[in-house]
This record gives structure tokens, sequence and C-alpha cells, in this order.
């Protein structure tokens, strides 16, 4: 089986030292990148730890997909403790990031300890060095990779970095790179944050020792020749249907559909799209870079994710506004989704939807943790009872787009998810709306056996993306006989390491008290508990939501 190469440097930010250490026995077994940084985490983490302590760790990732010039693999993950859902979680970012991290010339890099003053760390082939740089407390994201562009000669694609709210631990603070690319859910910016490290560089010569097969231009040139909306509008080609749907979370999530989707939809953001984006090698070329020539806004997106939090959950219909947000969360250091939600939360609590320049002060003061900030940097599950609305969560994450109450697959996948309400955890929208051939197809209502076990299967395939790294786009090209020839492994077995990850996630989280009690939805859905109950049963988990003793020592 194909797996990154290379040793684990461990940084210790506290005594600013570091060291070495080969780990080829979990590469062989977890591939690269979310399978390894979470197997190195639920090894070295404290079961314990706080996820602002300096007992605990971040770990930056990648997979031997770095080896390849195929679309679709410009990606990295970073896994920890999250401070939003108090859980193990893998944030997957794009961008160039990744090939870069894989020149330094290590399959894995360990972030730990805690540093007295703020710094950056740059990480080279050569080496590490560590930098102080207490004139960049409280930088905006441009500001940092600025100043490590003009003194390092480093581009931003070289660069992960939090702004200030990651300094001032909000907890859905994100860590960016290549500056509009973004390690978004679940607050692991606040942690680099708490560990005093402002920014992290990767740079060298160093070439990864992996042969990919053929195949891969195979993938190449469907990306690059396929005719899809995505190259023209990105994720928020959905807006639309899920509009039509009665899938779009609007008014704080009190209704399903928009009557201003027309002004935040893909033909609004295509209007502002100024050049094509992508990721590093991606031929596809999803991402939207886009601009407003009368208000100046520039930035990179709004996603369709953005686009509901922003726009339709805070009764905005104006796509320049939801691009402001946008930007500013992006320079802030914050995750669009969670961002959105919390500040529609707040919206609702003060009768204020859709007021513009409020949403602006707002973001300003959560990044800032000034004012009503303070209370809305702990995201909706902690600030809700102040505020006097519902409870939009699940494990203590704000809901993207594709409403559950209308996508009842997507809904019991938001539930089973270790790391809450995330939609790229299964992306089992995908198959309901259906973005995919009616054979692959499911009725949008209900949550029978066959939904249960397309949801494992589904949850062991992205987390196999994660570990490759391969992105969620490529799932009209990525085949299982693709996957098989690319990673040189039956496919069933490639699944089965996917499936360890999730088990590993799931074990560390029950030791911190995780259990059934967690995996619950804010909303009824026909069918529920049956279909957790056979969730569980396919898992190999007990009724209570919990991996048996000896599950991982079996695996
Ligand atoms: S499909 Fe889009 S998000 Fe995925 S790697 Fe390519 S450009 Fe990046």
């Amino acid at each position: 089986m194909l797996h990154m190469k290379g040793p684990l440097r461990r940084i210790d930010v506290g005594d600013r030292t570091t060291t070495t250490e080969p780990i080829d026995d979990i590469l062989e077994e977890f591939i690269g990148g979310r399978g390894v940084g979470t197997a190195l985490a639920h090894d070295r983490i404290p079961f314990d730890a706080d996820p602002f302590g300096a007992e605990t760790s971040l770990f930056f990732t990648t997979g031997p997909m770095q080896a390849s010039q195929m679309s679709f693999t410009g990606r990295m993950s970073c896994t920890g403790l999250s401070p939003l859902t108090d859980g193990l979680l893998s944030s997957n970012a794009g961008g160039f990031l990744s090939r870069n991290f894989t020149a330094a010339g290590n399959a894995a890099v360990q972030l730990t300890g805690a540093s007295d003053v703020p710094l950056i760390v740059h990480v080279r082939d050569d080496g590490v060095q560590f930098e102080t740089v207490p004139h960049l407390a409280g930088a905006l994201v441009p500001t940092v990779t600025d100043y490590i562009e003009a003194e390092h000669g480093l581009e931003a694609e070289h660069v992960a970095c939090i702004g200030p709210a990651g300094e001032n631990r909000v907890r859905f603070a994100s860590i960016m790179t290549s500056e509009s690319r973004a390690f978004g859910r679940g607050g692991l910016g606040a942690v680099m944050g708490a560990k005093n490290v402002k920014a992290i560089t990767f740079d060298g010569d160093e070439t990864l020792d992996v042969t990919i097969p053929d195949l891969q231009m195979d993938v190449h040139r469907e990306a690059a020749t396929a005719d899809h909306i995505m190259k023209r509008q990105g994720t928020t080609s959905m807006t639309d249907l899920g509009n039509e749907l009665e899938a779009l979370p609007t008014r704080y999530f009190s209704e399903r559909s928009f009557e201003g989707a027309e002004g935040i939809n893909g033909d609004a953001v295509e209007s502002k799209k100024y050049k094509k984006g992508t990721c590093s090698a991606c031929a596809f070329a999803c991402k939207l870079p886009t601009r407003d020539e009368e208000t100046g806004i520039e930035t990179e997106g709004p996603e369709y994710e953005t686009v509901m939090a922003f726009g339709s959950n805070c009764a905005i219909d104006d796509i320049v506004d939801v691009m402001r947000s946008n930007e500013q969360c992006d320079q802030l250091g914050l995750d669009t989704i969670s961002c959105g939600d919390t500040v529609a939360a707040y919206l609702h609590s003060v009768d204020a939807f859709g007021d513009a320049d409020l949403i602006e002060e707002t973001i300003e003061k959560i990044a800032a943790r000034e004012g009503i900030g303070d209370l809305l940097a702990e995201g909706v599950d902690r600030a809700h009872a102040e505020l006097g609305v519902d409870n939009w969560t699940v494990k203590g994450m704000e809901f993207p787009a594709h409403d559950g109450r209308t996508l009842n697959g997507q809904g019991l996948a938001y539930a089973t998810a270790n790391r809450g309400a995330d939609h790229m955890y299964s992306t089992f929208y995908a198959y309901e709306y259906p973005l995919v051939t009616a054979d692959k197809a499911f009725p949008p209502e209900g949550v029978d056996a066959d939904k249960v076990a397309k949801l494992v299967t589904l949850e062991n395939m992205r987390a196999l993306e994660d570990c490759g790294v391969v992105c969620r786009f490529s799932r009209d090209m990525m085949t299982p006989e693709r996957f098989a020839g690319l990673f040189e492994a039956d496919f069933e077995t490639l699944l089965s390491v996917g499936g360890r990850v999730i088990d590993l996630e799931r074990h560390f989280n029950n030791q911190r008290g995780f259990d059934r009690a967690d995996d619950t939805l804010p909303y009824p859905v026909d069918g529920f508990e049956a279909a957790l109950d056979r969730y569980y049963v396919t898992r190999g988990w007990t009724d209570a939501g919990v991996v048996p003793d000896g599950q991982l020592a079996a695996e």
C-alpha cells in the first residue's frame, strides 16, 4: 500500500527544542494525512488535556499523493484537540502549503509546549529556527504573510499562521495558509494561539521518494477537460438547488429557504469572479477569487457554506456584503461557518437580521473578544443560553448548509460525525440532493438501513481521502478502482484504513466522556434512534456509542 514517507519532527515551542523520530509503522498503517495525525494525536495528547494547555499538540500532516502531479492533491491536514467541540478533530486546508511542507522533508510535524513570547517557527529541510516576533502580536493574516515574505523571501504558500482571533483564543479561530485558505473548522487556530505561535513556515528541496502509478494522469486529464459548473461557480453552484429543496438555513435556522437567494447565489458570485483560482497541481480549479469594483472589496470566495452562514442565515441578500464578511474572517483568522452562524444567533437575539453594518462590527468584536464579542467568541453552544436562542450545534460545532431537516441522511451524518456538525465528514448531502447519478442517489426523506450502511462507507471513504490526501471534489473521477490502482491496495483494505481512523477519533473522544448522548440533533428525524443503533452495530461499537475495549488492538 502506498504511504507517506519521512520522520515525525517534534517541535517544543516552550523550550525551543526539536527532535525527529521514525514513524514508519504508523505511516504503513495509516497512509498519511488525517490517519497519521490522528494516530499520533491519540498516542501523544493526554486524554485529559486542556485544548489550550502546553501539554496538547498540533500535528501537521499530508499524504503520498504529494509525489504526484495529479489534480485534487494540493491539500493537507492539521489534527488536534478542539476548543470548540472538546474532542479530537482534523481540519483540512487547500492552497499550496502541502507541497512546501513535503519539501521540508517530514511526514508529520508536531507543535507542542507553549512559548512565552509570540513566535514564528521556520521548518526547513536542514532544521528548525525559532524567531521571536512580539511586534506581530495582534497582526492580521496578510500582515504576517507580508512580513515573512519581506524578511525571509517566503511567499504566503509557505506559511500557516493565525490572526488576532487565534491569539485571543476565539473557539472557532482558523489557521490560515496561502492567505485565503483555512484549516477552518474546530478552532485549531486558538490552539496555535495558546501556544503563542503566530506562524509556522515550511521550505526546502526534499523530494518525496514515492512512485505514483501512471493512472494519475487519467484523473488529471479528466479534471482538466471536465465541463463542470464548479469550475465557474465553485461550491456556490449549489445555492439555488439548496434553496429550492428547502435545505438552505435562513434567519438563524428558523427557515429553510431564502427569498433573497438570487442576490447571493452562484451567478452572483460568478459576476464578481475576476480570475481562476486553484490549489497546488489542480486543473479542476474550483476556487473563486472575487472583486467588487465599486467598493474595492476583494477576497477569495465566498464558498457556499459562507453564503449560507453570512448570507441567508443572517438574512443578507447582497453578495458584496457576504464577500466583506468572508474577507474579514480570512484576515482575522476565523472559520466563516461557525462565525457566520454565531453572528446569526446574535442578530436573532437583538432582532437585527439583515443589518450588514452590525455584522461587520460584530465580526471585529468577536476576533478582539470586545464587548458582546467576548461571549460570541465562545461559539453558539456556550453562548446560546445567554443570548436566549436555540442551540444549533452538534458536539459544540455550528452547522453548515445542507439542512438535515430536509436531507435526513445528512442529518444523521451530522449526529454521528466525531467532529460534530460538519458536512465534509461524510458528504452524505451529495447523495440526497442528489449531486450523483440516479442509480447512486437516495431520497432525502428517512434514515433507513441502506442509508446507514452508506453513511459508514462514506465516512470511511472520506477519511481515506484525508489520508491520501485527495480533495472531496474529486468524487466523479476518483472511483474505487482508481483508488485501488493509485494506492496499490484493494479498495476494501483502503476503506478499512478509513474505518480505523474513525475508531481512533471515537476512542479518544470516549475517553473524554463522549458517548451516545453527544450523537444528537437539535431537531427530530423519524427513525433516528433505530438508525443510530444500526450505525453503532455496523461500526462494532456499543449501543452507548463507545468503542469497546480491545477493538483498536484487534484492528
Ligand atoms: S477541486 Fe478545488 S478545492 Fe479541490 S484541490 Fe482542486 S482547486 Fe482545490
